[in-house]
C-alpha cells in the first residue's frame, strides 16, 4: 500500500512538474502574436479598415502612425518597442533631423517591410533608395533620362507571380500563384537586392518583390497590395507574415 502511494506521489509530482515546465516553455518561446509591429500610412488614400484587417487576422500586434506623424517617431523612445516597421505610405516630406533618425533605426537594425506606393516615397532624398532598394521615378530622371523615364502603372490586372526560391523563410510553402492588383512599370531595382518574387506581366518590371539589407537591418519590399484585392488574397497574407517574422531576425 505504501508503495502504491509513493508512487502516486512520484506520478502526480512528475506530472505537474511537467506542466510547469510546458507552461514555461510556451511563456518563453517567441511567436506571431509577440511581435509588436508599426505600421505607417498616409500621403495616399488607401482602404484602410481594409488594410489593417490584415494583421488583425494574422493576430499582429500592432499600433498604426499616419504621416506626417511617423516621421517624428524615429526619434522617440517609443520607437524602441517595435520589432518591425512596415510602410505602406507615400511621402515626400522628411527633414534632416528625422532622416538621422531613420538611418540611426537602421544602425540598430530594426526591421522594415516596405509595401507598394511605399516605392514611391522621398524623391529628393537619395539614401531612401538605397534602404528599400529600388526607386518609381514619378517624373522623368533628369541624370538618366534614357534609361529611367517616368515609371508607370495599371490597375486591376491578373498578375501571375512566380516565385523565386521556396527556400528563402519569407517564401516557403508557397507556391507560384496569380493575384488581382495593380502593377508598376519602368520602376528601378539596385542590383544589390535578392529577388524573392518575379512576374511575366508585360507591363510590371520582372522583379516584384525583394530583401535587402542596410545598416544593420533586414529590409523587404513587396510591389504587390494596392486595395482589398490583394489585401485579402492568403498568398499576400503569407507573404507579409512571413517578411514580419525574417525582418525581426527571430
Ligand atoms: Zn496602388
Amino acid at each position: 500500500m505504501q508503495a502504491k502511494i509513493n508512487l502516486l506521489t512520484i506520478f502526480n509530482c512528475s506530472f505537474i512538474s511537467l506542466i510547469i515546465i510546458l507552461f514555461a516553455l510556451t511563456s518563453c518561446s517567441k511567436n506571431q502574436e509577440d511581435y509588436y509591429v508599426l505600421i505607417i500610412t498616409g500621403g495616399k488614400k488607401i482602404e484602410r479598415s481594409d488594410f489593417l484587417r490584415i494583421f488583425d487576422d494574422l493576430n499582429v500586434d500592432f499600433k498604426e502612425v499616419i504621416q506626417p506623424d511617423a516621421n517624428n517617431i524615429y526619434s522617440s523612445p517609443e520607437i524602441h518597442s517595435f520589432d518591425v516597421l512596415i510602410f505602406y505610405d507615400m511621402v515626400q516630406e522628411i527633414n534632416e533631423d528625422q532622416k538621422l533618425a531613420f538611418l540611426k533605426l537602421l544602425n540598430t537594425g530594426k526591421g522594415m517591410i516596405f509595401l507598394h506606393h511605399s516605392l514611391v516615397s522621398y524623391q529628393e532624398w537619395d539614401e531612401y533608395e538605397k534602404i528599400i532598394g529600388g526607386r518609381f521615378y514619378q517624373s522623368t530622371n533628369k541624370e538618366d533620362s534614357i534609361r529611367f523615364v517616368q515609371s508607370t502603372y495599371r490597375h486591376d490586372v491578373k498578375i501571375p507571380v512566380q516565385i523565386v526560391s521556396r527556400d528563402h523563410p519569407i517564401t516557403r510553402g508557397i507556391d507560384d500563384f496569380v493575384i488581382h492588383d495593380e502593377v508598376y512599370g519602368n520602376y528601378k531595382i539596385l542590383s544589390k537586392v535578392n529577388p524573392l518574387i518575379t512576374t511575366t506581366h508585360p507591363k510590371s518590371e520582372k522583379v516584384i518583390g525583394w530583401t535587402n539589407t542596410y545598416g544593420k537591418s533586414r529590409i523587404v519590399y513587396i510591389q504587390l497590395g494596392h486595395d482589398h484585392h490583394s489585401y485579402d488574397d492568403p498568398n499576400y497574407r503569407r507573404l507579409i507574415k512571413q517578411s514580419i517574422n525574417w525582418v525581426a531576425m527571430r
